[in-house]
C-alpha cells in the first residue's frame, strides 16, 4: 500500500502533437527507442542523427521521419513541441536539454531524470485510448510488467469501439443531458454496438449504436417494485442490487433501512415516501402519480418495499397505476417477514406430518361477525404468519381460540427479523394478547401461530407470559379498521413510530 498521503512528483498529461514536431537528438539505440515510442503518435518526427546506426536509418525510412543529417545545433530544435536527448553521451545530452530549455520547448533525456521535465510513460495504446503508466523512480521493470497486465485486461478491439463512439458524439449531445444521455453511453459500451465490435462486425455495430440512439430518443422510463427483504443487507437480492446500482431514483417505504437505500448508485435521487422520524407519509394516490411522473421523465425507477414487494406491499394498486400511465414495470421478489422470523426462530412453516399449509394475514379482518376463511385455515392446523399484528394481537388471540383453536397452541413473536437487534418472544395463543401493551417493541413484529412452531428452538427467545397483559384497550393507530392494506399502512408507521 502506498502511504495514505503519498503525493505524485510527475503529474500525468496528454499533450497534443497531431502534427507537430518532436525532435530526437541521437544516432543509435536510445533515440530508435523514443522514436519508436513516439511513432505511435500522429507527431511529426524530427530525427537528428549525423552518422546514424542503419536500424535507424531504416526506420526513419519507413515511419517517414525527417531526418537532419547533420552534427548537432540548437537551431535544430526550433519549432518543436517537445525534445528528446538520447545521444548517450553525457555532455551532449546535457547541451540538448539546456538549449531546450532556453527554447521553453520541455525536454526528455534518456536515463537522465535530472535533466527531464518530463517523462515518458509505458504505454497501453489502443488508439484512441491510451494508457500511460508511471513509476517515478520504481523502475521500468515494474512499468512494463503492469503494460503487459493492463494489456491482457481489454479487448484489443476497444480502439475501434472507442472510435466508433468518437463518431458518435455529436448525435449523442443531442439526447437530453443526463440520465437519457448516460444510459445512451452505458448501452453503447456494454451493449449491442460494444458486442459487434468485439465480433469484428464494425457495420453491423455502427447500425446498433443507431437503433439504440433511436430508442434513446423515445424511451420512457421504468419501474422497477424491489423486494428489499426483512432490514439484513445482505438478505437484499442480487438482482436488486444490480437494479439499485442503476437507478435513476430510489422510492422506499420507512421499513426500509438506509443502509439499503444507501447502496443504490451514488447519485440516484432518493425519494422517502413512509412515515419516518415525524415526518408525513405520502398517501397511496401520492405514491403512484410520483412513480408515475418518474417514469413519464425516463427515469429508472427502483421502488423499494420491505419484504417481498407482494406481500401486504401495496404493488398491486400501484401496478394497476403504471398499467393504466402505460408505463413499464417488473417486480423484484424480496425475503418476506415471516421467512425471516421462522428462519431466525429456526421454526420449520410447514411440517412433515403436522402441517402442510400456511396463510400470510394481517388479522385486521377479524372484526366482523364471520370468521375469515384463514382462521378456518388456522382451525384446520394451517401455520399462520400475522403481519402489522401487534396492536390486534388480542383480537387475533380471542376470536382464534372463540372458534376453537386450542388456547394452547404455540406462538412465536419476532421484532427486528433478521437485524442485529432482534427479539424473540415464545408462548401460546392464550398469551398472545400480552402483545399489545408491550410498549417496548418499537421494531416490526412477526407473529406466527401454529403446531409448526412447537419444532422452533426457543433456546433464544424469552416467554411471552411474563408480560401479562394490562388492560389498555386496543392501541388506536387511527386507520386500522379501515381493511387490510389501510391498516398496512398505519402498521408500518406503528413500527417505527413508537
Ligand atoms: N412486504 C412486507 C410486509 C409489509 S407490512 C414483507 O413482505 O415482509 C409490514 C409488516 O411486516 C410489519 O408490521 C411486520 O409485521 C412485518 N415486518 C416487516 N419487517 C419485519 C421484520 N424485520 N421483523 C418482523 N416483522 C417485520
Amino acid at each position: 500500500m502506498s502511504p495514505a498521503n503519498a503525493k505524485l512528483n510527475a503529474f500525468p498529461v496528454f499533450l497534443r502533437v497531431d502534427g507537430e514536431a518532436v525532435a530526437i537528438v541521437g544516432n543509435g539505440e536510445g533515440a530508435l527507442a523514443k522514436a519508436r515510442l513516439l511513432a505511435q503518435s500522429s507527431a511529426a518526427l524530427r530525427i537528428i542523427a549525423d552518422d546514424a546506426d542503419p536500424e535507424l536509418l531504416n526506420f526513419i525510412a519507413t515511419a517517414g521521419a525527417v531526418h537532419v543529417d547533420a552534427a548537432y545545433d540548437a537551431a535544430q530544435l526550433e519549432g518543436a513541441a517537445m525534445v528528446f536527448a538520447a545521444s548517450g553521451d553525457e555532455a551532449l545530452d546535457r547541451r540538448v536539454a539546456e538549449d531546450a530549455r532556453r527554447l521553453g520547448i520541455p525536454v526528455n533525456a534518456v536515463d537522465r531524470p535530472e535533466l527531464c521535465d518530463f517523462f515518458t510513460p509505458a504505454l497501453v495504446n489502443r488508439a484512441p485510448v491510451a494508457i500511460a503508466i508511471g513509476t517515478e523512480g520504481a523502475g521500468p521493470v515494474l512499468a512494463q510488467l503492469l503494460r503487459v497486465r493492463i494489456d491482457r485486461m481489454l479487448s484489443p478491439s476497444l480502439g475501434r469501439l472507442a472510435a466508433l463512439a468518437a463518431s458518435f458524439r455529436a448525435a449523442a449531445e443531442r439526447l437530453p443531458k443526463g440520465n437519457r444521455r448516460r444510459r445512451f453511453w452505458s448501452d453503447f459500451f456494454a451493449g449491442a454496438p460494444a458486442k459487434a465490435v468485439e465480433a469484428g462486425e464494425f457495420a453491423r455495430a455502427h447500425d446498433a449504436a443507431l437503433d439504440l440512439l433511436a430508442s434513446n430518443e423515445l424511451t420512457a422510463g421504468h419501474i422497477a417494485l424491489v423486494g428489499a427483504g426483512p432490514g439484513a443487507e445482505d438478505l437484499l437480492t442480487l438482482r436488486a442490487h444490480r437494479l439499485l446500482m442503476e437507478a435513476d431514483a430510489i422510492v422506499y417505504d420507512a421499513l426500509v433501512p438506509e443502509a439499503i437505500v444507501a447502496m443504490g448508485r451514488r447519485d440516484a435521487e432518493r425519494l422517502p415516501v413512509g412515515k419516518r422520524k415525524g415526518c408525513h407519509s405520502k398517501s397511496q394516490e401520492e405514491i403512484n402519480a410520483l412513480l408515475i411522473e418518474l417514469g413519464r421523465a425516463g427515469k429508472r425507477v427502483v421502488r423499494l418495499k420491505s419484504g417481498d414487494p407482494l406481500v401486504f406491499g401495496r404493488a398491486g394498486e400501484e401496478m394497476a397505476a403504471l398499467r393504466g400511465a402505460g408505463i413499464a414495470y417488473e417486480v423484484v421478489p424480496g425475503v418476506t417477514a415471516a421467512f425471516a422470523a421462522a428462519a431466525d426462530f429456526e421454526l420449520p412453516l410447514t411440517l412433515r406430518g403436522v402441517t402442510s399449509s400456511m396463510v400470510f394475514t394481517t388479522g385486521h379482518d377479524l372484526k366482523g361477525n364471520s370468521l375469515p376463511d384463514w382462521a378456518k385455515l388456522a382451525i384446520s392446523g394451517a401455520t399462520v404468519a400475522v403481519y402489522m399484528g401487534r396492536s390486534v394481537a388480542a383480537e387475533v388471540a380471542g376470536r382464534l381460540i372463540e372458534a376453537g383453536l386450542s388456547p394452547d397452541t404455540a406462538v412465536a413473536v419476532v421484532e427486528n427479523a433478521s437485524l442485529g437487534n432482534r427479539r424473540r418472544f415464545h408462548g401460546t395463543l392464550a398469551d398472545l394478547p400480552s402483545l399489545e401493551a408491550r410498549a417496548d417493541l418499537t421494531g416490526p413484529v412477526m407473529t406466527i401461530i401454529g403446531d409448526a412452531v412447537a419444532g422452533a428452538n426457543f433456546e433464544r427467545s424469552e416467554p411471552l407470559a411474563t408480560h401479562k397483559r394490562e388492560d389498555t384497550g386496543h392501541q388506536d393507530t387511527g386507520r386500522e379498521d379501515t381493511g387490510h392494506e389501510e391498516a398496512a399502512d398505519s402498521t408500518v408507521a406503528e413500527g417505527v413510530r413508537q
